[in-house]
């Protein structure tokens, strides 16, 4: 199977188990979680896929599709961590590579065909035809070898436009520009299909919370450096500069029809989980499952809040001193300004809202940047900045605003 998005895949899986979850349901049974790591493991010992994942045929395939769907049934109990970042990284690879061996990207998640329509000059001119010095080898990569609408490339593409020879509608595209496209779309699918596993996680079998241990197992291993660099990756020091955009606007204070929205539901849901819990083992995940006391919660967390609520137009605080309750009340201790630690699970532990819910509820604080590109929840731009950058002081030159 060349891409376990793409339609092939797709249509077996519609064929043979109905839909995704069946299709989970179904694995247990059918592999040992010790197997679906093979997809994995390689990137512990090599840069590129050994042999026999790429050269892949017969009853192979099939077993190939349960694999893969068994890790993002794992990663749907941890879809913001370095379990997650490793299954992408080294299955994207293998499939890449996959791809690059048959040398098509039909069938595959990107939706591109043949590139007809380009007029006769332009392709002479593109793909250097009258230049007789140049090598086979390069005449081929100059070659443009597909087309795909400009909408779905649009969607994708972070490089220059000017890289891209653009004609009524389409994107026209050599082999390399191509499997950098596929590349971006598997990851943003990818992110996607953890992102709606994780939301029913709790129908799944107990098989992937046990394969996610193992997992784990390998993304500390294959990350260790950078956990020793970094301390764990779990509860540690919040660093601004690597906030989103939206959470940032909302520490800026907002006017009085969002402030409620900004303070209480965006800001203490993403600097609790940020700060305290960045991988909910579960759902009903309580504060005293992650602290042993509410120090941190008073000194680290709420002062920032309260900031926060401060700088609102009028302040949220002192128009409204309840709030401060409805605060302890999204961070799961019930509608109290005086709680102790046992009191957190008396009410939902509000997790960050996901970014199309903050763009309806409050579309002044969605300012994407470039790192927001296929990101649906602050809570996943955070910690993926902070995975690649978090070593760095400032990385960018950011001010802690
Ligand atoms: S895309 Fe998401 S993370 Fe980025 S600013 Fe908008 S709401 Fe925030």
């Amino acid at each position: 199977m060349l891409d376990p998005f793409g339609r092939e895949a797709q249509e077996l899986i519609r064929r043979e188990f109905g839909d995704v979850l069946s299709l989970l349901e179904r694995i247990p049974s059918s592999i040992d979680p010790k197997e679906t790591l093979t997809l994995v493991r390689w990137v512990l010992s090599s840069e590129t896929p050994p042999k026999e994942l790429i050269e892949i045929k017969g009853i192979e395939s099939l077993k190939d599709l349960f694999r893969f769907y068994a890790l993002l049934g794992a990663l749907a109990f941890s879809p913001y961590g370095l379990e997650a970042e490793l299954v992408k990284r080294a299955t994207s690879k293998l499939y890449l590579e996959r791809i690059k061996s048959r040398n098509t990207l039909e069938e595959t998640l990107l939706k591109v065909e043949a590139p007809s329509g380009i007029p006769e000059r332009d392709r002479k001119i593109l793909e250097k035809v009258m230049d007789r010095s140049l090598p086979e080898e390069d005449r081929e990569k100059l070659r443009l070898k597909y087309r795909i609408h400009l909408r779905e490339f649009l969607e994708l593409w972070e490089g220059s436009l000017k890289e891209v020879y653009l004609r009524e509608g389409y994107a026209y595209l050599r082999w390399n520009e191509a499997l950098k496209l596929w590349k971006m779309a598997f990851e943003r699918r990818f992110d996607r299909a953890v992102s709606l596993l994780s939301d029913v996680r709790e129908e799944l079998p107990d098989f992937y919370e046990h394969l996610l241990q193992e997992l784990r197992k390998l993304a500390e291993k294959y990350f260790k450096e950078r956990l020793e660099n970094l301390g764990k990756v779990n509860a540690k020091p919040l660093r601004f500069d690597l906030f989103p955009p939206c959470v940032k606007e909302a520490l800026k204070g907002v006017p009085a029809g969002m402030r409620n929205y900004a303070i209480t539901v965006l800001l203490t849901s993403f600097l609790s989980y940020a700060r305290l819990c960045p991988n909910p083992p579960r759902k009903d995940v309580r504060v005293k499952d992650c602290v042993s006391d509410l120090r941190v919660i008073e000194e680290e967390i709420l002062p920032v809040i309260i900031e926060a609520g401060n700088r609102c137009r009028p302040p949220l605080f002192e128009d409204q001193p309840h709030e401060i309750k409805n605060i302890w009340y999204h961070l799961g201790f019930g509608l109290t300004d005086k709680p102790t630690l046992e009191d957190s699970g008396n009410s939902t532990w509000y997790f960050p809202p996901n970014c199309d819910k903050i763009r309806a509820n409050a579309p002044h604080l969605c300012k994407p940047d470039r790192y927001c590109r296929g990101i649906k929840n602050p809570l996943t731009y955070y910690l993926r900045r902070l995975a690649r950058e978090g070593g760095k002081e400032n990385p960018e030159g950011e001010g802690n605003d």
